[in-house]
């Protein structure tokens, strides 16, 4: 078995409506059970768009999927005058369990910043739903030789005023944003040094406790072809999967890793 649990996870972006999506799932779930998937030793979950999330719910409590779901935001406050803001209760209350938390194009198009990232990280502990708290460098600091520090600093502030023990339940997601949609993946090795460097961070800023319950993923470009190999590194303890997960066949070939 594995020290923790791999996490397969699907971030759909702005794809799928809700009827796309309930195909989608419903064709993941097939073939997963098909191939006698076992989903307590490999875990899958899939971000679909807001607009997804009630027919999600439906389809998985309907069908008893025992695939997990969760958001691609949250925002930082319960409720309120918030015009257009998706709330954590919201997300919980529809069954969630994860939520994106600080992505690169939300840091890059809607200029999140640590402190909003903080408070978001915050509002989903409040509701029991676990961050995938994204970093990871862009091509320039990459070619400059200072990602490390570059991705360990942005991790030490994003998570700053949460103790050891909320620390050892979240999710980190390791993006290089130059990995990221652009077919470009990172090579294995460049995975586990970042994904050693931000455990071994979390041990000194928090406690050895949250680096080894913390889950770490790697994300940017991954497909069925490369995820064995990632996967494979003793600090990645899971993908994060944007374009190959709209495909229900090629994203099952990643949960099916192993094989
Ligand atoms: C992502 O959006 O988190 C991602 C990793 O995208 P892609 O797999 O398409 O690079």
């Amino acid at each position: 078995g594995y020290v923790r649990t791999p996490l397969i996870a699907g971030n759909w972006k702005m794809n799928m409506d809700h009827v796309q999506g309930i195909t989608l799932l419903q064709k993941l779930a097939w073939t997963l059970q098909d191939a006698k998937h076992d989903f307590e030793r490999v875990e899958v979950a899939v971000l679909p768009p807001f607009t997804d999330l009630r027919g999600v719910q439906t389809l998985v409590n309907g069908d008893k999927l025992p695939v997990r779901y969760g958001a691609q935001d949250l925002s930082e406050h319960d409720s309120g005058a918030y015009t257009g803001e998706i709330s954590g209760q919201f997300l919980a209350k529809l069954g969630c369990s994860y939520v994106l938390v600080g992505h690169s194009e939300r840091r890059a198009l809607h200029s999140e910043g640590a402190e909003l990232l903080q408070g978001k990280i915050q509002a989903a502990l409040r509701h029991g739903l676990v961050p995938i708290v994204c970093v990871g460098e862009p091509l320039e600091v990459r070619r400059s030789g200072e990602h490390v520090s570059y991705t360990v600093d942005q991790l030490r502030e994003t998570l700053k005023g949460l103790s050891a023990e909320q620390v050892a339940g979240l999710v980190v997601a390791y993006e290089p944003v130059w990995a990221i949609g652009t077919g470009e993946v990172a090579s294995e090795q460049d995975a586990q040094e970042m994904c050693a460097a931000l455990r071994e961070f979390v041990a000194q800023e928090f406690s050895s406790e949250a680096a080894e319950g913390l889950r770490l993923l790697y994300g940017g470009s991954v497909k069925a072809a490369n995820a064995a190999t990632i996967l494979g590194q003793t600090d990645v303890d899971g993908v994060l999967v944007g374009g190959a997960s709209l495909d229900a066949a090629e994203f099952a070939n990643i949960v099916r890793f192993e094989h």
